[in-house]
């Protein structure tokens, strides 16, 4: 059989930032869960991938062709304070997938054993982490948010050791690049400036071929960063997105969200939002997130400077005065996402919006079902909006100014809801379903997972058959935590 055949250009081009490493051996790797789209995007071969010498490769049991296995060497800023030395604890990049198309992918393991990066974790992952990554991060594709994607999920025939004992697995990732601000920051800690430069080059050569040519290519790198990571908070807050962990080592330079941990989605809104168990401070809560993308981004941006010029004074000024773009840039991204989900045209003010949200939060209402609900609206029934509100005189008032911010859009209504039926979803991964079908799936039992990713991955097709999937945890359920012991 013909396996794939990878590329190496992060190992033979950036000497430096990685560990050659293999991954463990496990006694009984069996395909859990396989990704027939990313696999067939890939240009792999379904029923090569599904045989024991496919599952095997997939596991890094064995090496694909050109294939040389590293741990990726990252820092990072965890909850504020600077790790010099993180890194992949638990995972390898196996290489690169080039399309026939001339896209370039990372493979990577997230749970493959103990590297040099490991510190004091075992290096494994069980199957519910794992498993959550993979639903999440297809909900998310679906929703049309950049992310890293999930191949497969395989479990590895160990036992591991959490708060219980429990199935270990792992996770075989793609991603447009695992580059990080945190690459970057461990590329300047090593106070070797050619090894930045390559960094960045590369970087470029990955994610912006297009500003090689610049006369300040490195800053037009940063530049487009920043462009990308706003877009990307836009559209995490237009869904109600919570990463959980902002750490620097978990924001790409490609844009794609990264590291699914204990993130979750909001339901009834509050902007003080936090699942985190470990987010005591809530540092990472739904409505700091941008904030937080932006001290990210200046983070990036210190490890940077020197590529931005020569004179220390005169870098941080050219930094400065591109990363103050950022909330300017995030806030002209949050409103067409916005204006999208309320069906208004680009002309009305974030003032509707902002208002909306007050309401939002001072009578609990659900995020997600809200905005669903906008679109009968527009089509001439408001009913099913009013319902979600106790206090209808409110939201009537808040209704009558929406409806004339409508009467000045010139599009075709039907067209309009219509559209807002394609950007606001029925169905997101909500945490209390989430958790259920984990459990099961730990448990033994797969088939409620897979029946909630198939809802996930058709997030705007309602099921009236299952309205419970539409719904939000009972409001005396206990706050909903979510763990980092992935
Ligand atoms: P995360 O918060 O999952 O992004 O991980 C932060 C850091 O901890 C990274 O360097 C991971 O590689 C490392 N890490 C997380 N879990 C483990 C584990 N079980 N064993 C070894 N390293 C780990
Ligand atoms: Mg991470």
């Amino acid at each position: 059989m013909t396996l794939p055949q990878l590329d190496d250009s992060y190992v033979r081009l950036l000497h430096g930032l990685y560990e050659p490493w293999q991954a463990a051996e496990f006694p009984d790797p069996q395909l859990l869960v396989l990704n027939d789209a990313v696999a067939g995007d890939l240009g792999f071969d379904l029923d090569e991938l599904r045989t024991p010498q496919g599952v095997r490769a997939l596991a890094g049991q064995e090496l694909l062709p050109g294939s040389v296995p590293v741990a990726m060497a990252y820092a990072g800023h965890q909850f504020g304070n600077y790790s010099p030395r993180l890194g992949d604890g638990r995972a390898l990049l196996l290489g690169e997938v080039v399309t026939d198309d001339g896209r370039r992918f990372d493979l990577h393991l997230k749970g493959s054993g103990r590297t040099r990066f490991a510190r004091g974790g075992d290096g494994k992952a069980a199957v519910g982490p794992m498993l959550r990554e993979h639903q999440i991060s297809e909900a998310m594709h679906a929703l049309g948010i950049p992310t890293t994607r999930s191949l497969a999920v395989i479990t590895t025939g160990e036992t591991i050791t959490r708060d219980a004992l429990l199935p270990g697995a792992l996770l075989t990732r793609v991603a447009s690049s695992h580059l990080r601000v945190g690459t970057f920051q461990f590329a300047a800690a090593t106070g070797d400036l050619d090894l930045l430069a390559r960094l960045a080059a590369y970087a470029i050569d990955r994610h912006h071929p297009e500003v090689a040519d610049e006369s300040t290519p490195y800053l037009a790198l940063y530049t487009e960063v920043l462009e990308a990571q706003a877009a990307l908070l836009a559209q995490w807050m237009g869904v109600g997105f919570i990463h959980g962990v902002m750490n620097t080592d978990n924001m790409t330079i490609s844009g794609e969200t990264i590291d699914y941990g204990p993130c979750a989605f909001m339901d009834r809104y509050h902007p003080g939002t936090v699942f985190s168990s470990i987010d005591t401070g809530g540092r990472y809560a739904y409505a700091n997130q941008p904030g937080i993308a932006q001290w990210n981004l200046a983070r990036l941006a210190e490890a940077m400077l020197p590529l931005f010029a020569d004179e220390p004074d005169a870098a941080v000024a050219i930094a400065t005065e591109v990363l103050q773009t950022f909330p300017d840039r995030y806030r002209a991204h949050w409103l067409d996402v916005m204006q999208a989900k309320l069906g208004l045209p680009a002309t009305v003010g974030r003032e509707l919006v902002d208002d909306l949200l007050v309401l939002l939060e001072a009578q609990s209402v659900d995020w997600t079902q809200c905005f669903r609900a906008m679109s009968s609206a527009v089509r001439g029934d408001a009913e099913p909006a009013r319902d979600l509100f106790f206090d209808r005189d409110a939201f009537d008032a808040w209704l009558d100014r929406w409806r004339d911010a409508r009467a000045t859009d010139p599009r075709d209504p039907t067209g309009v809801a219509d559209a807002m039926d394609r950007t606001n979803p029925v169905h997101i991964p909500r945490n209390h379903l989430v958790e259920n079908v984990l459990d099961a799936a730990t448990a033994g039992d797969l088939a409620p997972f897979l029946d909630l990713l198939d809802v996930v991955t058709n997030p705007y097709d309602a099921r009236p058959d299952r309205p419970e999937l539409a719904q939000p945890a009972p409001q005396d359920a206990p706050a909903h935590r979510t763990f980092c012991g992935t």
